[in-house]
């Protein structure tokens, strides 16, 4: 009796025992499965899975990001040197921001503009100083403020410069970027964009960029815009030559055809201007606004133009749901207010040529030609990009090709120089592994 109760104790402490490592076993399994669950690998397989495959994103998970780092969920670390694609010139999470977005959250976020909101009016008073115009049309997304651009055009030019409606014409120039609406691409130059998305919308004309000559002569009495990057971004970096705006306004002006001016990319200080059109002292009659207005945390984009342009516009010809939402616009004054707090436009300019400065350090062959306006940089090589890419990436820096043959080099304004020189090193490395014969990664 003794020894069966003693056995029986033996035998449950052994069972217990069992169980606890059994169960530890089954929670580890859990945990690692888990972990495999969550690994850049299994995230980007079901991302490729169940997401359309509009975009061919390079091998990298961002699971949370500081300043201008990112890392992924292995805990790799990387600078973050896109920027998306310059909306996030205050780096990730700036902590001012977070802390006008948190502060909104607790009031109310999105009210439509069926109702005023208590916020909307300082986010044009501060766009509006900032551009130096009279009025501000909110929206989304760059693309949208686009559009808005070209509904006001087409309007002013059938309500004020009296071309006949269905008639008005804008010229936009080769190898543009715009965005992907169904009028954007219809004068898109880039087959990829517009493939298989006919019937393209009438009214637009292209002519080369940088030909001021090709624009005076595709003016007609119908022409109510002329739309242009000022430096265009996803074509490359392609800076236009000296004087190609200043030339461009004069003629513009002389006509009677608006100069929309899209800044989306190269607006806020990315250039080391405010606006790249401060570059020539040029002043559009339409700004268009979005990526970094929304300080990386919101999308909200903008035109801004004087009353007599804007005015065209009567209560229902055109909006959105979002935009000009108080969250977005409590995060973009806090932006801006950080933006000429700062003086981004002078961060941008100096950090720029440090780093441009130190690119050309970079020892390879390939490299043919580095150019830019502050911090946005081009690296045009005489072969296709994406080699280059995965390499720089493997060594720590976050780039994409842009155009094949140029990688785009644009860190939040934030970075810091230690911080340029150590992803200089990386980025050095990179393309000395190839020197060394080393294959791509
Ligand atoms: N305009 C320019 C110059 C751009 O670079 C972009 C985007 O890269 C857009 C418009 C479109 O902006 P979004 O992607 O926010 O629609």
């Amino acid at each position: 009796m003794v020894k069966d109760q003693c056995d029986a104790g033996f035998y449950c402490k052994i069972n217990i025992r069992t169980n606890y490592i059994s169960d530890l076993r089954t929670k580890q399994n859990v945990l690692e499965r888990s972990c495999r669950m969550n690994s850049s690998q299994s995230i980007i397989e079901k991302t490729l899975k169940l997401g359309a495959h509009n975009y061919h994103p390079k091998d990298v998970v961002i699971e949370r990001a500081e300043g201008c780092m990112v890392y992924d969920p292995e805990g790799r670390q990387y600078y973050d040197m896109l920027s998306a694609y310059s909306a996030l010139n205050f780096g990730h999470r700036h902590p001012e921001i977070i802390a006008a977005a948190i502060d909104q959250l607790g009031k109310v976020t999105l009210t439509s503009r069926a109702f005023h909101n208590a916020v909307l009016a300082d986010f044009y008073e501060k766009l509006c100083a900032l551009t130096g115009k009279e009025r501000v049309l909110p929206m989304n997304t760059g693309a949208e403020a686009v559009e808005t651009a070209l509904k006001t055009a087409r309007r002013w030019g059938a309500m004020v410069k009296g071309v006949e409606n269905g008639k008005q014409e804008i010229i936009t120039c080769s190898n543009n970027f715009h965005g992907r609406t169904i009028a954007i691409v219809s004068f898109s130059t880039d087959p990829v964009a517009r493939e298989g998305y006919g019937p393209y919308c009438p009214g637009f004309k292209t002519v080369p960029y940088g030909d001021v000559s090709a624009l005076e002569s595709a003016i007609n009495e119908n022409t109510v815009a002329f739309l242009v990057e000022p430096i265009q971004g996803e074509a490359g970096v392609i800076v236009p030559p000296e004087g190609y705006l200043k030339k461009a306004r004069e003629i513009c002006t002389k006509h009677n055809v608006l100069l929309i001016a899209d800044e989306v990319q190269t607006g806020f200080a990315r250039t080391g201007r405010m606006f790249a059109c401060e570059f020539e002292q040029v002043e559009p009659d339409i700004y268009v606004l979005g990526k970094a207005l929304g300080g990386g945390v919101m999308p909200i984009s903008a035109i801004a133009a004087d009353s007599d342009i804007m005015d065209v516009f009567t209560p229902g010809s055109h909006g959105s749901t979002f935009g000009g939402n108080p969250l977005a616009c409590a995060v973009s004054i806090k932006a801006m207010e950080i933006l000429v707090r700062d003086d981004y436009p002078k961060m941008a300019e100096e950090k720029g040529r440090y780093f441009m400065n130190k690119l050309r350090q970079v020892k390879n062959d390939q490299i043919v030609d580095i150019r830019g306006k502050g911090l946005l940089i081009g690296v045009e090589l005489s072969v296709p990009a994406d080699e280059y890419v995965k390499k720089v990436i493997k060594a720590g820096v976050l780039a994409k090709e842009t155009h094949e043959r140029t990688i785009r080099f644009a860190p939040p304004i934030v970075i810091s120089y230690a911080e340029i020189d150590d992803a200089c090193r990386k980025i050095q490395s990179a393309f000395a592994q190839d020197r060394a014969g080393a294959g791509a990664g």
